[in-house]
């Protein structure tokens, strides 16, 4: 018999949060959130690179209670409410500073942004974990944050999972409100970038920039950036898992992936 007990390697997820309002939401995409928090191993803890803290170079937080932030503007008076009281981890922090020597430096200026507590509140609620945000360096090449996602694998064998939070299609400039499904455009890089991670092709992806869409669906790199973590992170032969694949408004993709370890009596 298995026991869910630690070290149990951790699956990497990367999650498309979207609109802040999906955390007081009930739809289908919540209750697929919902569903996979109930289908992971329980974590250690979890370390969470969110699209919404983009920094110049590379930051980790450390406060042992760490604040939520309300990153948005304008949202109705519910929004601001919901509680999300996760504790901080001064082991995973520790880690983490020990897995990527001088690279990275500790800041506590920020929080738990709702890039974070907006899926967390559904992936595990009642915040039974403890939770550090891992900034997106915004001047590192791809090819870097690779890197610094293979540097943090250990991580996912001490039984920490190592999320990322973002969109793989995300234009806001280019919403079109009235439209149920993406562009023709938006379709096509979202389904690239899948493809991509299912055929474990990350190396395609390091160079986005060629796809013919990129400059639509990647205006900015903040909400893309996480998924190279999170590629870095997982295993070459990890059993891949896509969830809330739903694209919408023309220029936004939930699309979410959880690369499953290979267990070792599959191997
Ligand atoms: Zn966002």
């Amino acid at each position: 018999m298995k026991e869910n007990k630690h070290p149990i390697k951790m699956p990497v997820l990367f999650i498309g949060h979207g609109n802040p309002m999906n955390a007081i939401k009930d739809n289908e995409l919540t209750q697929e959130m919902k569903r996979i928090g109930g289908s992971l191993p329980q974590p250690k803890g979890i370390l969470c690179v969110s699209a919404h803290w983009f920094t110049k170079g590379l930051f980790v937080q450390s406060e042992p209670q760490p604040r939520q932030i309300y990153d948005f503007y304008g949202f109705p008076k519910e929004l601001y409410e919901v509680k999300y009281p996760a504790k901080g981890s001064k082991e995973l922090t520790e880690r983490v500073m020990k897995l990527l020597p001088g690279s990275v430096k500790v800041d506590d200026s920020w929080g738990i942004d709702h890039g974070t507590w907006s899926v967390l509140v559904h992936l595990f609620p009642e915040a039974p974990y403890p939770v550090v945000q891992l900034s997106v360096d915004a001047q590192a090449s791809p090819e870097e944050l690779m890197e610094i996602g293979k540097k943090l694998k250990p991580l996912s064998e001490e039984g920490w999972l190592i999320m990322g939070s973002g969109n793989i299609l995300h234009n806001l400039r280019k919403i079109e409100w009235e439209m149920e499904d993406a562009t023709p455009e938006g379709e096509q890089f979202d389904l690239w970038v899948k493809d991509a991670v299912e055929l474990k092709m990350s190396e395609v992806l390091l160079r986005y920039q060629d796809h013919p869409a990129a400059a639509y669906a990647v205006p900015t790199t903040d909400h893309f950036y996480p998924l190279y973590y999170v590629l870095g992170a997982a295993d070459v032969e990890s059993k891949v898992e896509v969830f809330n694949e739903v694209r919408m408004m023309g220029s936004l993709s939930m699309t979410s992936y959880v690369l499953w370890p290979v267990s070792e009596e599959e191997e």
